[in-house]
C-alpha cells in the first residue's frame, strides 16, 4: 500500500498511514521500560496496603486469602482536588488485584467483568458532584506508557474542567447529528463492522481498528447500542467487553509494548458515544510529528486487524 493520509472520523486530526515494506511486528520500535518497583516496596501489595483511610470502594472475596479482590483507594498525590477551586476535582486509583506480577489479561473474564463495574460504580458516585464535567478513566502499563508501578492498576480522573479537544469533539458530535440525524460513532459502527478493520463482533460489543489510527495497534472497544456512559452499560455488555479486552490485552502483550488505555466521559452530554481507546506505544514521535502535529503511522489498521484476529 501507498502512503496515504487520512482524516479522523469527526476531529480535524490527521494521520499519514505510511508502512514500510516487510514491517512486521517485531520491528516495530521499542521504547525503554523503566526497571519495576520491587515487591516489598509496593504500596499496593495486600501487605502494605494499611491506609485504611484512602480506601473509597472494597470488592471482598471470601475465598482470597486477602480478603480483597479490588480495591479503590484515593490517589495519594492528585494534581485535582476537591478542596482547591483552583484546580477542582478528583482521582483515585483502582488497584485491580492483590496479586502483584499478575497483568489484568491474566485474570478471568468474570473477574475483570468485575473491575469495569468498579469503573461503573465510581463514575456513579463521583457525577453525583454537579461540578464534574469530565470523567476520564485510564491505564499505563509498562514504564514508556507512564506508569510507575509495576503492580496492575487503573486511575480516575475526574475534574470540572474540560479539555478543548473534547469541547471540539462533543460540538461536531451535535452538528453531525443536526445534519444526518444520526449519532456519527453509530454510523461508524455500521461502516467499520463490514471493513478490513473489525476484529471481533457479537451481539453487544463491536472491536475495530479505527480508520485514522494515531497509534501502532490502535484498537477501539465499542458498545453497540448508543450509551454516553459506563454506567449504563448491562451485566452482559460488560461480560462481552471483558471477554475482547482480555483478549486485545492478551494479543498486545505478545508485541511486548506498551499501552494505554481510556475511556472519555463528558457529563451532560448524552450525544457521546463511549469507547475505550486501547493505544500501544510502539512508536515515538519525532520531528515531523511535533512539528507538524502530522502522525506518521507505519502500521496500516488493516494489519493491525490482520494480527489481532490471526489465531
Ligand atoms: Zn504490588
Ligand atoms: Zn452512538
Amino acid at each position: 500500500m501507498k502512503p496515504e493520509i487520512r482524516k479522523d472520523y469527526i476531529q480535524e486530526k490527521y494521520v499519514i498511514i505510511a508502512p514500510k515494506r516487510g514491517k512486521r511486528p517485531h520491528d516495530v520500535e521499542r521504547p525503554e521500560r523503566i526497571t519495576p518497583v520491587k515487591k516489598n516496596d509496593c504500596i499496593f501489595c495486600p501487605e502494605n496496603i494499611s491506609h485504611a483511610g484512602r480506601a473509597v470502594l472494597t470488592i471482598k472475596n471470601g475465598n482470597s486469602k486477602n480478603n480483597w479482590d479490588i480495591k479503590v483507594i484515593k490517589n495519594k498525590f492528585p494534581a485535582v482536588s476537591i478542596d482547591n477551586k483552583k484546580a477542582y476535582g478528583t482521582q483515585e486509583v483502582i488497584i485491580e488485584m492483590p496479586s502483584h506480577l499478575k497483568e489484568l489479561e491474566d485474570m478471568s473474564t468474570s473477574h475483570i467483568t468485575n473491575v469495569l463495574k468498579v469503573y461503573c460504580q465510581r463514575t456513579k458516585q463521583i457525577s453525583r458532584d454537579k461540578k464534574i464535567e469530565y470523567i476520564l478513566i485510564f491505564k499505563n502499563n509498562g514504564g514508556a506508557a507512564g506508569a510507575s508501578l509495576q503492580h496492575s492498576h487503573s486511575q480516575i480522573f475526574a475534574t470540572e474542567f474540560l479539555p478543548p479537544h473534547l469541547k471540539d469533539k462533543s460540538q461536531r458530535t451535535q452538528i453531525y447529528k443536526l445534519e444526518h440525524g444520526s449519532c456519527v460513532y453509530c454510523d461508524v459502527i455500521k461502516k467499520e463492522r463490514k471493513s478490513p478493520r473489525l476484529v471481533f463482533e457479537d451481539k453487544n460489543i463491536i472491536a475495530f481498528c479505527p480508520y485514522a489510527s494515531m497509534h501502532n495497534y490502535e484498537i477501539w472497544i465499542m458498545p453497540k447500542r448508543h450509551i454516553d456512559n459506563i454506567t449504563l452499560m448491562t451485566h452482559n455488555e460488560c461480560l462481552s467487553f471483558a471477554y475482547i479486552l482480555k483478549k486485545i490485552l492478551k494479543k498486545i502483550n505478545l508485541l511486548n509494548l506498551p499501552y494505554n488505555y481510556y475511556f472519555h466521559q463528558v457529563i451532560h452530554d448524552q450525544d457521546q458515544h463511549l469507547y475505550m481507546k486501547i493505544t500501544p506505544r510502539g512508536s515515538v514521535w519525532a520531528g515531523v510529528e511535533i512539528g507538524s502535529g502530522l502522525i506518521i503511522n507505519p502500521i496500516s489498521p488493516e494489519e493491525a486487524a490482520k494480527f489481532y484476529k490471526a489465531k
